[in-house]
This record gives C-alpha cells, sequence and structure tokens, in this order.
C-alpha cells in the first residue's frame, strides 16, 4: 500500500496518451510506462492548436523545437480572430476581434479599460493595448530567424499537423524516453478485488498490469466511462455545439500566406475553423444539431471555402459528434482520464491539449506516489480539474452570449441568461462598473486570466460604464498606449514575414 508507483499503463496513442507519457518519462524515469493503442480505432486526428504552455511542455519532455517544426507542418500561432461574431458582418473590419497570446502593455499595473473608453473608444481595445493585432494583420512571424528555439519576441503558440505531431511524440517518448509501446486492442478491464483495476487484457498480449491507469482511449472512454461508469457533466445547455465537420484543403498558391493567428469565422449556426499550416489548412465547421442539419453545415463549411479561395477540388469532410461536457470526476482508484475520454468541448479557444498538458503537469508534480496517498491526491485532482473545465466553459460562453446576432434561434439562445453559467450572471454586472480583475479568479495557475476576458468582452462590444479616471491615471494608461505603438512600428518592421521565417526553417533542415 505504502509502495511507491512504479508501473503506469496509458491506454491511448493519439495526442493525449504520447504527451502524458512523454512527460511522465521525462520527468520520472523511475516509472516503467507502456502505451497501448489499438489499430482497430483510429486517433481523432484533429486538434492542431495549442496555446503558448505547449512551448514549455516540448522543452521538459526535451524535444528540440527546430526539429519539431520541421517535422510536424508547424505554424506559429499568436492567437485567435473572431470574425463575424458580434453582427454576422464577417467581411468587415467592424466585426473582427482578436484575442492575443500577449498581454496588454501594462496590464494589472494601470487601468487601461477605463483610459481606453475615455480617450480612444473608437479604435478597437485589443489594437491599442497591445502590438499583436498589428503583427498578425501585418502578417508576421512571432520571432526572429536568431531567435533561440521556444524564445519569443511576441507570444506564440503552435499549429500543427495532428497526425504528425502523434508519430514525432511517440518516437521521442519510444527512442529516448524509454516508453514501452504496445500495438494491441484492450478488451476487457481486470479489476483487483478492491475495486482498482489490476490490469488490462489485450488481445495478443495478454494481460497488462499497472499501479496507475491512465484513460487516453479517446472519445470511447474505455476505463472512466466504460468500466467505472463515470457519467459526463453534460454541457449542452450552455454550449451547444455537438458535431463538427473537419477537413483539410490545400492553398490556392504554394506561396500564400500563412495565417499567424487561427480565424474563427461564426456562421448562422455555429462556427468555422481556419487553421494555416505551411502546406495546407485545416478548416472545420462546429455546429449544433439542435440548430442545424448537417446538410446546412456542410454548405456553410463549402460556402467559407469557396470565398476563401480553396481549390474546387476537396475532400468530403468527415462528421465528429460529441456529447459536449466533462466526467463528473477524472480520477476514480487507480485510474485517471485525460484527453478526449475525460470530456470535450467545442474548440473555440483550443483548451483541450492545454488541458492534458495541465493533467499530465499536475500528474508529474504528485509523484512519487504511493497507492496509499493516490484516493486524496484524486481528490485533489478531481477538484481542481472540475473547476478549470468549469471556466473554460465560462470563457467560452462569453464569446457567445454578447453577440448582436439575430439570424437564428441558435444565437438568440445564445443570449438567453437562462443558459448562462451561474458565476457569469454574478460577474457580467460587476464588470458593467469596472474591468475583469485578478481577484474575479481565484487561483494563480487560471486558465483563462483576466487579460482575455477584456479581450473578449470588448471585442465583443462590452462598454463598460466606468468612473472617471484621474488626470494621472489617464496620463498612466496613455504612456502604454504609447508604448503598444512604438512596438507596432518596432516589431512590424522588424519581425520576419511568417511564410519566410516557416521556410527559412524548413530550408535549414535539409
Ligand atoms: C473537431 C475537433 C477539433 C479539435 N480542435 C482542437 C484544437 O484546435 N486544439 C486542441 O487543443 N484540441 C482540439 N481538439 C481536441 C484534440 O483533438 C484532442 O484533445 C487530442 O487529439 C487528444 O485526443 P486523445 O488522445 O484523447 O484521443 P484520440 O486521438 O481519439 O486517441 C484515442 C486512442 O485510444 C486508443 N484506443 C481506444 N480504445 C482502445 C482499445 N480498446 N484498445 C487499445 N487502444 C484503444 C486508440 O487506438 C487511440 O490511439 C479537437 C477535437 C475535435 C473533436
Amino acid at each position: 500500500m505504502n509502495e511507491r508507483l512504479q508501473a503506469v499503463v496509458v491506454l491511448g496513442g493519439g495526442s493525449a496518451g504520447w504527451l502524458v507519457s512523454a512527460l511522465l518519462a521525462a520527468e520520472h524515469p523511475e516509472l516503467r510506462i507502456t502505451v497501448i493503442e489499438s489499430t482497430d480505432v483510429p486517433v481523432i486526428g484533429v486538434g492542431e492548436g495549442t496555446w503558448p504552455s505547449m512551448r514549455d511542455t516540448l522543452r521538459r519532455i526535451g524535444l528540440s523545437e527546430t526539429a519539431f517544426v520541421r517535422r510536424c507542418q508547424v505554424a506559429f500561432k499568436q492567437g485567435s480572430r473572431f470574425d463575424g461574431w458580434l453582427r454576422g458582418d464577417a467581411g468587415s473590419a467592424g466585426d473582427r476581434y482578436y484575442h492575443p497570446f500577449m498581454l496588454p502593455v501594462g496590464h494589472g499595473d494601470v487601468d487601461l479599460a477605463a483610459a481606453w473608453q475615455a480617450t480612444q473608444a473608437g479604435r478597437p481595445y485589443a489594437d491599442v493595448v497591445s502590438p499583436s493585432v498589428q503583427i498578425c494583420e501585418a502578417g508576421r512571424a512571432p520571432k526572429q530567424v536568431q531567435t533561440p528555439d521556444f524564445g519569443a519576441v511576441a507570444n506564440y503558440a503552435y499549429h500543427f499537423d495532428a497526425g504528425l505531431f502523434g508519430l514525432m511524440l511517440r518516437e521521442h517518448a519510444t527512442g529516448v524516453l524509454g516508453v514501452q509501446h504496445l500495438v494491441d486492442h484492450v478488451e476487457a478491464v481486470m479489476p483487483h478485488e478492491n475495486g482498482d483495476i489490476a490490469a488490462l487484457r489485450t488481445r495478443e498480449h495478454g494481460d497488462v498490469a499497472g499501479d496507475l491507469f491512465i484513460d487516453c482511449s479517446g472519445l470511447a472512454a474505455r476505463l472512466i466511462g466504460e468500466h467505472y461508469g463515470m457519467p459526463l457533466k453534460s454541457e449542452r445547455e450552455v454550449l451547444f455545439n455537438d458535431a463538427a465537420l473537419p477537413v483539410q484543403v490545400p492553398y490556392a498558391q504554394p506561396d500564400a500566406p500563412v495565417a499567424p493567428c487561427t480565424v474563427a469565422t461564426a456562421w448562422a449556426k455555429g462556427w468555422i475553423w481556419d487553421i494555416g499550416l505551411p502546406a495546407r489548412r485545416g478548416v472545420g465547421c462546429v455546429f449544433s444539431r439542435a440548430h442545424a442539419s448537417e446538410d446546412e453545415a456542410r454548405a456553410a463549411l463549402q460556402a467559407y471555402l469557396d470565398a476563401t479561395g480553396a481549390p474546387a477540388e476537396r475532400p468530403a469532410p468527415r462528421l465528429i459528434r460529441y456529447d459536449p461536457g466533462y466526467r463528473q470526476q477524472f480520477w476514480v482508484r487507480n485510474c485517471v482520464a485525460v484527453g478526449l475520454a475525460s470530456g470535450f468541448i467545442e474548440p473555440l479557444e483550443a483548451s483541450a491539449l492545454a488541458l492534458v498538458e495541465l493533467s499530465a503537469q499536475r500528474l508529474c508534480a504528485e509523484l512519487p506516489m504511493s497507492r496509499a496517498s493516490m484516493d486524496a491526491v484524486a481528490r485533489r485532482f478531481n477538484d481542481d480539474f472540475s473547476y478549470r473545465w468549469a471556466r473554460v466553459i465560462d470563457f467560452l460562453k462569453l464569446h457567445y452570449l454578447l453577440s448582436q446576432r439575430d439570424d437564428s434561434a441558435y444565437w438568440r439562445d445564445h443570449r438567453d441568461p437562462a443558459t448562462w453559467p451561474e458565476r457569469l450572471r454574478e460577474l457580467l454586472p460587476m464588470w458593467r462598473l469596472r474591468p475583469p480583475a485578478r481577484h474575479d479568479f481565484g487561483r494563480i495557475d487560471e486558465v483563462f486570466p483576466d487579460a482575455s476576458y477584456q479581450y473578449v468582452l470588448y471585442g465583443m462590444g462590452f462598454r463598460p460604464d466606468t468612473a472617471p479616471l484621474s488626470p494621472a491615471k489617464l496620463q498612466a494608461a496613455q504612456a502604454c498606449f504609447d508604448e503598444a505603438a512604438r512596438q507596432v512600428r518596432r516589431l512590424v518592421g522588424g519581425l520576419p514575414g511568417h511564410r519566410s521565417l516557416l521556410a527559412h526553417l524548413q530550408q535549414t533542415a535539409s
């Protein structure tokens, strides 16, 4: 009971399984880690946008960023751009805003929102407080050719090919970090008499025993869902989307610009993501089956692809259905779910892989662990990750509830306060009078900080009724706005074009 946990069995060889096993192996070489994946169950094969945290994760795993960029069709992502969310006028600059990864200049020290409202309200908030918008609009990369691996001039994350990413992680985890890899199908769970999992019974390799089982089996949730029967906490009444149609399309011209941010374009009954990689785009239509038929969503996607110049010859998008929600408990006895097995809600802010990274970090931080300490570890893990999922849901809902779109019941239903999370119902009236602040978010490692809420609120046309600022405060804020403008001039002039940096990194490979 008090012996240290030694054998970890990871069920699933998708991005979640390989990220968790690689990080565990890199930071706890004393563990015996086995990843089991089935050729009968393909990986989901989407999930190509990340958060800046992925830079730290890859560094901790021991991967070189240059090698990663060369292998995985990587592009740099500096945030997200939202088109058509406010009024449904996706082509107009007035219905476009950014949620950049860079914090506003002076964030936390100066009352930027009130000063912006008083002196610059005619310009978009993100544009006034940060250089990011102009860097993205100019199609610039977030770093120089000579910037070291994982270093940034402007904060960035990645877009990549999910299939190539999984392969690279697998090679690194098995070849460098000593993770065992079993290609086999798990047919049954062998329980211990105390209710733990003793082993997974595979079709060809017999029973694989372990001390801790990490369920990374995707939407099937073979261990946490099927074996332990842990239900999902449904979020369907808050975030209605429950289906996606992803497709990969080539550029019309091979040297077309590569977007330095994810573009999320709203349509009448959902939204469409557009992720630019060096050689192709990953595009997908997210929609609510209660509000739109599959045919309507396919038509919206095709119209978007036509409008954005995708070649007429296109593969047919495949339909992915999911139940929006997360497990009531992620960790039960000696089994913890990570990745899609733990839950899934729409990929609007690419939070799924970030939650995988956070789960992996947490597991690393809790080790060494014994079976005797595991129940307490599990309780804390369940509390913390329930909190995180709830905050992700708050933040995603914020993108919808301020929309003025009236072109379908989908948007009207999103505006109905009955569909808002309790916390947002409480906070929004406060934010009418003062900006979101650090104390609104209780933890130091919040998934979305107050700065993110400000970008979305003000991007969506929310105008706080703030108290007048003293001349000294206005002056301090103006100094930050001036600094952001100076950074625009310096960085837009000094940073290379996004495609040109990517081409340089590829060329030095050969
Ligand atoms: C439409 C869509 C868009 C998304 N976009 C983003 C995004 O932009 N950013 C982001 O962060 N995330 C995104 N995600 C989420 C992201 O794709 C996943 O979090 C990520 O790919 C991890 O998936 P996974 O490894 O949990 O599951 P999967 O990739 O489904 O892997 C499951 C694994 O389990 C194995 N398995 C299952 N059953 C068995 C069995 N019985 N025996 C043996 N092996 C088994 C399979 O063989 C497979 O290896 C998106 C998801 C969807 C659906």
